[in-house]
Order: structure tokens, then C-alpha cells, then sequence
């Protein structure tokens, strides 16, 4: 099984798989580790102009470590997920540290780094280092629960567990890289999420979810939960000259480190929030709320705009800042931050 398998998908990669994305060309382990932990959760096309800007400004993993890390936020703003930045600053400087600035080549060592897992490190290791190892990103379980018609939820142990026995039999000795980016590609391509295209896929043949005629139904969904919602207000501050405070998060938690308007929990909380601040809210304008959705949680917002006055004692400091919306601001900033100072401009 293990051959066939392998030798069909690399038989239709070397026809129709993608060899043309940035992260391809000039391949390093760094080049591998960056484009694995964008592509995460994001789709390639909107990983493709962010992966490029990343790489023109930190070229190395050493430049990435020597980076500030609100530059390296910056050039995540709109990517989300912005832990997956911060880990990728931390492990570049232990990297740097610990490794000599030389990617580690085994599973194991990878996955002492922060933000890498078992299937970033096997990727890293398959792509950048040609050594045999398995991956099980969301496209891969994807493939594999519909060939072998796993019906559990991967998110459960036993599932995975089953998966990644799948994935270790199914990966081949000689051309790992090649087969990496082709079950990858699979998934992403024809096998897809809502609509796969079985007719076109080399697969069909043995695929058990396309013998039962319902492959949808294949991974498993994660069972429903409603979103809890939180509220808040976002305290939109603005000086005579026009600028916008705003606060840096604590490094760690939701949104750290990023920058973002105050807030605080509703209308009662504004005067005091404010004056820890330094300003002085005689009046507000509320705008209307608008919703974000977390991973575990819907976000409902709603700004106020408050005009500071002349005598304000607020300060550019740590962990605050003027901001004149018309400049660019190099730093990370959260999505419906950005959205809403869009909006203002
Ligand atoms: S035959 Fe259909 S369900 Fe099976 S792997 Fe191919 S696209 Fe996916």
C-alpha cells in the first residue's frame, strides 16, 4: 500500500503539483520553518505576499532574532494567530543561542523549539533536510481520513493517533521532499474541504470516502459548542494634532504585544479609564458594535471616540503612543484595530 500510494501521488505531482511558490525556490530550513508556520492557518495565496516581505526584511534566521519583535508583529498584522509570531522571534533567538544559528535535522530537536510540532519539524526535516519524515497538517489528515475513511474527529486522540500511523506507512524513502509538497498540494488542490474533485484525482481509485460515494463526511467534525461572547468598549482617544492613543498588550495573553486601542469593560469604566491614562473624558460618541471572531470566542466591540484636550498629560511612553493615523506605524497592531483606524482616516 505504502508504494502504490506514494508512487501514484508523485507520479500526478510531477504532472500538476505547484513548484512555483516562493518558499520552493532557494530552500533552507529557515525559508521551510517560516512558510510552514504562515501556512498554518492561512491559505497560500494570502501567505504569499506576507512571506515575501518577511523574507526581504529578515533575510536569516539571525536577522530574525536580532529583530524587535514589535517589527517582526508588524509584519504580521493581518495574518492573525500572532502567537505564531512571537514563537517564531523566540525560537529564532534560541536557535541563534543554543543551536549556533544552525537549524536543528531531527523531529525531536525541531520540537523543542516553541511553535513547532510534530508536523512542522517532519516538514522541515522532509523539505529542507531530505530526510524521511512523516507530516500531518490539516491537509494531509484530510487526505487520509478520506482514503482510508477514518470517521472520527482528528482532534481526538485516538484519531490522530491513527492518522499519524497512516501518514508514517504511507512516507516514502526516496523522494520525501516532492512527496511532502504533493499530499500537501492534494489536499489544497483537489481534495478539498467542501467540493473535492475526486473525477481528476489520483487517488480515486483506492479512496474509500469516493467508494462510499461521501467524501465530505470524512474527517469527522469537532463536535459544536456555541462561541462564547465577550463584550467591551474600545476607547478611541484622540489630541488636538489629530493623533490616536494606543496601548501596548502585555507580551503574553490575547493580542500580545500588539498595539490597540484602551479598553475597558463599558460606559462606567470610561472616566477612570481615562484618567490611568492621563486624559480627561468629559464626553464620548459611541459608535456602532462590531464583532470579532476568535478561535474560541466572538469579540463584540464597540469604539467610542473621545476628544482629548490640550492639557492632557499622556505621554509617548512604554506602552503607549501617539499615533497620527496618516504616518505609517511600525508595529503590530491587531485586525480590528487596523480596520477601525482605516475607518477614521
Ligand atoms: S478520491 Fe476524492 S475524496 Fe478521495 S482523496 Fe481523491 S479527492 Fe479526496
Amino acid at each position: 500500500m505504502s508504494d502504490g500510494f506514494a508512487k501514484q501521488l508523485l507520479q500526478w505531482f510531477d504532472q500538476n503539483g505547484r513548484k512555483d511558490l516562493p518558499w520552493q525556490h532557494d530552500i533552507t530550513p529557515y525559508r521551510v520553518w517560516v512558510s510552514e508556520i504562515m501556512l498554518q492557518q492561512t491559505q497560500v495565496s494570502t501567505v504569499i505576499p506576507y512571506f515575501e516581505c518577511f523574507m526581504a526584511s529578515f533575510p536569516s534566521v539571525q536577522s530574525l532574532a536580532e529583530a524587535d519583535l514589535d517589527r517582526v508583529l508588524h509584519h504580521w498584522t493581518g495574518l492573525g494567530y500572532y502567537a505564531r509570531a512571537r514563537n517564531l522571534h523566540k525560537a529564532a533567538q534560541m536557535v541563534v543561542a543554543d543551536f549556533n544559528g544552525v537549524f536543528p535535522s531531527t523531529v525531536d530537536a525541531l520540537q523543542t523549539l516553541p511553535g513547532i510540532g510534530r508536523s512542522t519539524a517532519g516538514a522541515i526535516c522532509a523539505i529542507a533536510h531530505r530526510k524521511r519524515a512523516a507530516i500531518l497538517d490539516g491537509n494531509v489528515k484530510r487526505v487520509l481520513a478520506r482514503v482510508h475513511a477514518i470517521r472520527g474527529w482528528p482532534g481526538q486522540r485516538d484519531v490522530a493517533e491513527q492518522l499519524w500511523q497512516l501518514a508514517e506507512q504511507h512516507t516514502p524513502e526516496q523522494r520525501v521532499a516532492d512527496y511532502t509538497q504533493a499530499i500537501m498540494d492534494l489536499g489544497a488542490t483537489l481534495c478539498t474541504r467542501s467540493k473535492p474533485d475526486c473525477e481528476s484525482c489520483p487517488m480515486k481509485e483506492g479512496c474509500q470516502a469516493n467508494s462510499l460515494g461521501n467524501p465530505t463526511d470524512f474527517p469527522g467534525k469537532k463536535p459544536r459548542r456555541e462561541q462564547p461572547i465577550r463584550q467591551c468598549l474600545f476607547l478611541v482617544i484622540r489630541n488636538p494634532n489629530g493623533e490616536i492613543l494606543l496601548e501596548q498588550r502585555p507580551a503574553s495573553g490575547l493580542w500580545g504585544g500588539l498595539w490597540v486601542f484602551p479598553q475597558c469593560d463599558d460606559e462606567s469604566d470610561i472616566k477612570t479609564t481615562c484618567s490611568r491614562l492621563g486624559c480627561n473624558a468629559e464626553s464620548w460618541q459611541l459608535m456602532p458594535q462590531q464583532r470579532h471572531t476568535f478561535s474560541h470566542f466572538h469579540l463584540d466591540y464597540q469604539p467610542a471616540l473621545i476628544e482629548a484636550r490640550h492639557n492632557s498629560t499622556v505621554m509617548d511612553s512604554q506602552g503607549l503612543v501617539w499615533y497620527n493615523p496618516a504616518s505609517s506605524l511600525e508595529v503590530g497592531t491587531a485586525q480590528p484595530v487596523r480596520k477601525l483606524l482605516q475607518q477614521l482616516m
